[in-house]
């Protein structure tokens, strides 16, 4: 894990509102002193979500979630620890300190993006000086503004236009490999991958090109698409393309479709429908189907109506069915023998391609008639063949309304008694929320701290306490160490600071204490904590004292020491 200096990490956690992360990805309503939501890592019906404001930092009480707003950002968008603090800090207009960007290896990977970013640059002049490629984006009305906006470009004919031009030394060309611009045969000879192909850069979540996908501009010039190989940047099933595009277009996106060709969702956004994205030549995957659901909670999935496309169709289905959480909502739509969604939307127009989609068959529907098929429902056993299809399926649906509704939908069409879902009873997740345990004082006090970290410039060492032995005292000391080394440190920094170490998900545990009462309540009651820890150390300290008197003796020290202590005892 990258090395920032911790100060940082601190300023940023303390400069960026969690609230606001978090709030701006998934809706947060607000309940007492924090937020809560349906928690966006797990299935679930009722928010156990909640988001802290003013310790900045969240919890899931049902899977157990929990961290800072780096963390967040690592988990819900997938970002690497660097990625999300630099993603922070920009939010913050904080620089990320630049001398431990160099220091992390991420160097290899800074050099990955540029070496993209300057071949998107190359193949984007290209296309100004190939009458082709002009002419073809011309034919399918691809305006000069939509084309610079999906950053459009044009890969001469030619073995090696790229290589030459951009490979200049054996270190560029080992990253024109690396990133797959470039191919190898079998004699060793490197060359040009992308050859007189209409070029479809890839951005990722964060608008950096990753990736390309080359399109045919002639009918019969080999394979219709060719998309970069999996590289360190780009893992197919991970990606959409398209999708920063729409995210740019849209604060809230109203829905996604998802489209089969590049050039479908260019087609589509310059006729006036701007939420469409593109697999990148596989099917449907469950990370997709994660992406899709997180940035819309209602998908389209549009595909030709030929047997391809209905063999695609049903892996989408498989890959969103474990998604399919209340609220969210799969449709299917076939488009019409020979048609493409480019092809209909230039006839139809946006108003047209949206009747098409009110024509959209809900996942559930789309289900049962496919399952459906070739079972006879007016014979026993051909609504028992349903049934037997149908079960593994719906088994897969998280735990919620939607779950239920399929398989009532199940029962009625089988005749079978629709089975309620086992987990349909389980207990409201909330209820794990207790009242806190009777808590030692060491972790009253460490709670107190991690709710009011302010609280620790308020006593000052040497601590008394510090030689009573007893579990927790060490970590108390370095809490109170770090708080006064560190005033202003919110509690999230606190926790990101022990975030890989073994006491972290302790201290967690105690952050998520709720004292009642007001912070002026709080710093006396630890106020009251530090006396009686410092009181107990005494009343050790006396007792190993008195123990070792009777057996080996005391020094003229060690005497004195303790007529000190039964003095302040009697007192
Ligand atoms: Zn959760």
């Amino acid at each position: 894990m990258a090395r920032i200096p911790d100060a940082f990490i601190d300023e940023l956690l303390a400069r960026s509102d969690i609230v606001d992360v978090i709030g701006t990805r998934v809706p947060l309503k607000k309940a007492g002193r924090e937020f809560q939501a349906r928690c966006p890592f797990h299935d679930e019906r009722s928010p156990s979500f909640t988001v802290s404001p003013t310790k900045q930092f969240y919890h899931c009480f049902g899977c157990g979630a929990h961290g800072s707003a780096i963390k967040f950002l690592m988990e819900y968008d997938r970002l690497e620890f660097l990625d999300a603090v630099e993603e922070l800090a920009k939010r913050a207009g904080m620089d990320v300190p630049r001398e431990t960007r160099q220091q992390h290896q991420r160097g290899d990977f800074e050099s990955l993006y540029a070496c993209c970013d300057a071949a998107a640059t190359y193949f984007g002049q290209q296309l100004g000086g190939s009458r082709r490629a002009k002419d073809y984006l011309q034919r399918r009305g691809v305006s000069s503004e939509v084309a610079q906006r999906f950053g459009l470009g044009y890969a001469p004919e030619g073995w090696e236009h790229l290589k030459t031009a951009l490979g200049s030394d054996e270190r560029r060309l080992a990253l024109l490999e690396k990133v797959g611009l470039l191919s190898r045969n079998d004699q060793g000879r490197v060359y040009d991958k992308f050859r007189d192909r209409l070029i479809f850069p890839i951005h990722d979540r964060r608008g950096r090109v990753i990736a390309f996908g080359g399109r045919v501009l002639e009918k019969d010039d080999g394979p219709k698409y060719l998309n970069s190989p999996e590289t360190p940047l780009f893992h197919k099933g991970r990606e959409l393309y398209g999708l920063w595009q729409v995210r740019q277009a849209h604060s809230r996106i109203p829905r996604l479709i998802v489209v089969e060709g590049y050039m479908d969702v260019v087609s589509l956004f310059q006729f006036g429908v701007n939420t469409a994205v593109a697999t990148l030549g596989t099917a449907t995957t469950p990370d997709h189907a994660e992406l899709l659901f997180r940035n819309a909670a209602d998908v389209y999935f549009c595909f030709d109506g030929d047997r391809a496309g209905r063999g695609a169709a049903w892996k989408a289905l498989e890959s969103v069915l474990p998604r399919m959480r209340d609220g969210r909502q799969a449709f299917f739509l076939f488009l019409p023998d020979g048609e493409d969604p480019d092809s209909l939307v230039r006839a139809e127009g946006s108003a047209g391609f949206d009747r098409h989609l009110e024509q959209a068959v809900p996942l559930g529907e789309y289900l049962f008639d496919e399952v459906g098929r070739e079972c006879d429902l007016t014979t026993i056993g051909g609504r028992a063949r349903l049934a037997e299809r149908a079960r593994p399926l719906l088994e897969q649906i998280p735990d919620g309304a939607f779950r239920d509704l399929m398989h009532q939908r199940l029962g009625e069409l089988s005749g079978l008694q629709a089975r309620v879902s086992a987990t349909a009873s389980a207990t409201p997740a909330t209820s794990s929320r207790q009242h806190p345990a009777k808590r030692s004082l060491v972790r009253t006090a460490i709670a107190l701290l991690l709710t009011q970290p302010e609280l620790a410039l308020e006593v000052h060492p040497p601590f008394g306490f510090a030689s009573l032995d007893q579990p927790g005292i060490p970590l108390l000391l370095e809490l109170l160490d770090l708080c006064r080394s560190r005033p202003g440190i919110v509690t999230a920094a606190i926790l990101e600071h022990f975030a890989e170490r073994d006491e972290g998900k302790a201290l967690h545990k105690l952050a998520m204490t709720e004292f009642p009462g007001e912070p002026d309540v709080w710093r006396t009651e630890f106020a009251d904590a530090m006396q009686q820890l410092d009181r107990q150390a005494s009343a050790q300290e006396l007792a190993n004292l008195v123990a070792r008197k009777s057996s080996e003796g005391l020094g003229p020290e060690d005497t004195e020491r303790l007529r000190a202590l039964l003095r302040a005892r009697a007192g």
